[in-house]
């Protein structure tokens, strides 16, 4: 009797026990919400579909299906690769950026300044309805960019060299313009499409461009359209269309919270759906850092 009062302590869950349970049930619910619904949870699920049946031909003897499936999992490394290159590739991305670079960058950039300059431009070109895509750099470097495609230049940022640039016909009008710190480092610069289907099929290829190189790097990428004249911000592969050059201003001013993207928010999936905010990550990540509101892609 004593002998199974033991058993049975010895499976009862003591403090431990519980503590981890709850942490693990913490994590699996916050991958959960932040995955559910994406193509990496669809994979995942169908890996696990996979590995159910594996378990149960090996549990019933069925070789044949033991055999086939065991092939399977020898090459389901090498597809999740190639399926996923998109997210490896901006996770290693993110390995890449130097935290020292980034220091540097910030004492030398004149914050207000440049988000003063690159509103004020950005109102202009949205009152005269000329397109434009400016990208600004926050810790990844975005040379790589210029140098592949684009056009090297040294200046500081201001309000009409911007304008000067993007006027219709000017040389370098076509692609996008990057700044890093209080410099254009590049103009006339071709930046990778979003790897997703357009969240809006009315969005043109400025708009998958920014949205692109928002995915790829922690930019922020401005979007002033020559069809509606508004104002996005594309920003973790989420656009958020139809700003004020005032709350642009604000977004790029250094020291808030959307510039160092410290403050993460809770997913409400499915509720407030927003419809100036669009993205293949909008549902996922809830929109820009720091915001209550919740979105979905339209
Ligand atoms: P708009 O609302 O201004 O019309 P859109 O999203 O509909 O923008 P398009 O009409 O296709 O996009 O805009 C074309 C312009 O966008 C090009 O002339 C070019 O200046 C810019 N552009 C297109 N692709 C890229 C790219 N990959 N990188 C940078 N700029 C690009
Ligand atoms: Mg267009």
């Amino acid at each position: 009797m004593s002998g199974f009062v033991d058993y049975i302590r010895f499976y009862l869950p003591d403090f431990t026990d519980l503590l981890q349970i709850l942490v693990l049930a913490f994590f699996i619910y916050r991958i959960l919400i932040r995955w559910a619904g994406t193509r990496a949870f669809q994979i995942l699920f169908g890996l696990v579909v996979v590995l159910g049946i594996y378990v149960m031909a090996g549990l019933l003897r069925l070789e044949v299906f033991e055999a086939v499936l065991s092939q399977v999992f020898t090459y389901a490394a090498f597809a999740l690769i190639v399926v996923f290159q998109p997210e490896l590739r901006s996770a290693l991305a993110q390995l890449g950026r130097s935290r020292l670079l980034t220091f540097l960058t910030k004492l030398e950039q004149g914050g207000e300044a440049v988000a003063d300059e690159i509103a004020k431009a950005v109102e202009r070109l949205s009152r005269k309805r000329i397109g434009a895509i400016i990208a600004v750099q926050q810790e990844l470097a975005l040379d790589l960019y210029v140098q592949k495609e684009g056009t090297p230049l040294r200046a500081d940022v201001s309000a009409d060299l911007l304008l000067t640039i993007f006027t219709p016909r000017s040389p370098l009008h076509d692609g996008a313009v990057i700044i890093r710190g209080n410099e254009i480092i590049g103009a006339g610069v071709t930046l990778p499409l979003s790897q997703f289907p357009p969240p809006d099929r009315s969005l043109g290829t400025r708009h998958k461009a920014a949205l692109g190189l928002s995915e790829e790097t922690d930019a922020f990428v401005i979007v002033v359209s020559e069809e509606t004249s508004q104002i996005s911000l594309a920003r973790r592969g989420v656009l958020r269309r139809g700003l004020q050059p005032e709350e642009l201003r604000a977004r790029l001013a250094p020291d808030t919270d959307e510039v160092d993207g410290t403050a993460s928010i809770p997913s409400k999936t499915g509720r407030d759906a927003d419809p100036d905010v669009a993205g293949p990550n909008a549902a996922r990540d809830g929109g820009f850092e720091g915001e209550d509101e919740v979105v979905q892609p339209v």
